[in-house]
């Protein structure tokens, strides 16, 4: 980390929240924002959903192991669809902080930058952060740390997406975010300083400030059903169990588990959300080009996408102003369907699977959306697009 960076970090901590919205207001300063146009302020909440690593040809092994060939995954139904470049600031290939950067603060990051510029140019507040100061409910689901890179983006500002004992430090004392639920307990309670240099209990923190605290699913569900506003789920330390070795004595929540759970919190705030709900292993699994392990997190993806189309149907008021945004950062293991060449499987059936690399890759992913603002996504776009669109729908003045 250079001498700039830890003078920041130390900048942060002496000046708590004051010192956030002086990084919001030189990024304000620093470059455009929100622009403004006739779509202002029709949506009340933002729920934006990334299957994390997920490529065309994923979609097609899913929607054929689910329905056949014919069918529709619940985010294929969707009202618009558009793709984005993916690139970040500096590699064709994006890593998966420079993408979630990208989508929260609204330009290009370099690969491991979590909205924040290591070279010290200022940097804007993450749209998470203004739909906060609107008086929004915030929300992070993942199925990684929830401390991990794409809900990061979205809740913090570090240079290093390894700083996660930061992250869950900026988490609590700064952001405020009310739902975040994932893996992490060893980041929320740390005694080994990270990579930014932090350490310390931030469980004991966010229960100081009122957050019910869970550590399975039965835990989630009791908080939930209590009916306080502030929810912190910390299931396990690495990665939650995925769903292929899940065992039905599994008292880990499963990501539509978490999904419902978070909206049933958020939804308690007149002023609306903004939810980001993450299928972190999709990536980890084309990672380890495993087909069984890439199904069930694309399958559980798919399920939290119903719970929120469920969600925003039961009522005219959220089917008018709910913007739903499901898309992907970045390939992963650019996986193929190679197969069958000559017989038309049917549902329940498996492609014959093939990868090109265990690394991501640096193709355009698509953008499926519906609701307020969404019309402006059914294009080919930039990744950093999606953050006006989103202020624009919010009703986010440009500062
Ligand atoms: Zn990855």
């Amino acid at each position: 980390m250079s001498e700039m960076q830890r003078k920041f970090l130390a900048g942060i901590r002496r000046g708590g929240s004051a010192a956030i919205r002086a990084v919001a207001l030189a990024a304000a300063l620093g470059a455009s924002a929100c622009a403004v146009s006739g779509n202002k302020g029709r949506a009340k909440n933002v729920v934006y959903m990334v299957p994390d690593g997920m490529g065309l040809a994923d979609v097609t092994a899913a929607r054929i192991q689910r329905h056949g060939p014919d069918g529709m995954l619940h985010f294929e139904t969707l009202e618009h669809v558009g793709y984005q470049r993916t690139h970040s600031g500096s590699s064709t290939v994006t890593d998966s902080a420079a993408g979630a950067s990208a989508w929260a603060c609204g330009e290009k990051f370099d690969n491991g930058e979590v909205c924040f510029h290591g070279d010290g140019r200022p940097f804007r507040a993450s749209i998470l952060e203004l739909a906060r100061k609107q008086g929004k409910a915030t929300g992070l689901v993942a199925t990684s740390t929830i401390t991990n890179a794409t809900p990061a983006s979205f809740g913090a500002h570090v240079p290093d997406r390894n700083c996660e004992n930061e992250i869950a430090r900026q988490y609590v004392q700064l952001t405020g975010v009310e739902v975040m639920l994932g893996s992490g307990v060893d980041r929320f309670r740390s005694t080994a300083p990270d990579a930014c240099g932090t350490a310390g209990d931030f469980i004991a923190e966010a229960q100081g400030k009122g957050y019910a605290v869970a550590y399975d699913r039965a835990g989630m569900d009791a908080a939930v059903a209590h009916g306080g506003g502030r929810l912190l789920g910390l299931f396990g330390n690495g990665g939650m169990v995925p769903e292929y070795l899940r065992t039905p004595a599994e008292t880990q929540p499963r990501l539509p588990e978490m999904t419902a759970a978070a909206l049933k919190v958020v939804e308690k705030n007149p002023a609306g959300f903004f939810l980001l709900v993450e299928g972190s292993q999709i990536d980890w699994a084309n990672h380890a080009n495993n087909y069984p392990y890439q199904l069930g997190e694309m399958l559980a993806f798919d399920d939290a996408v119903r719970v929120v189309r469920n969600w925003i149907a039961a009522d005219e008021d959220r089917k008018a102003r709910t913007l739903l945004i499901v898309v992907a950062d970045h390939d992963t293991g650019g996986f193929a369907v190679n197969g069958p060449q000559s017989t038309l499987l049917t549902k329940g059936q498996t492609v014959q699977a093939a990868w090109t690399s265990g690394k991501h890759t640096g193709v355009d992913t698509l953008v499926w959306s519906q609701g307020p603002g969404s019309q402006a996504l059914a294009r080919a776009l930039d990744n950093t697009e999606i953050y006006a669109v989103m202020c624009e729908a919010l009703g986010i003045p440009k500062e």
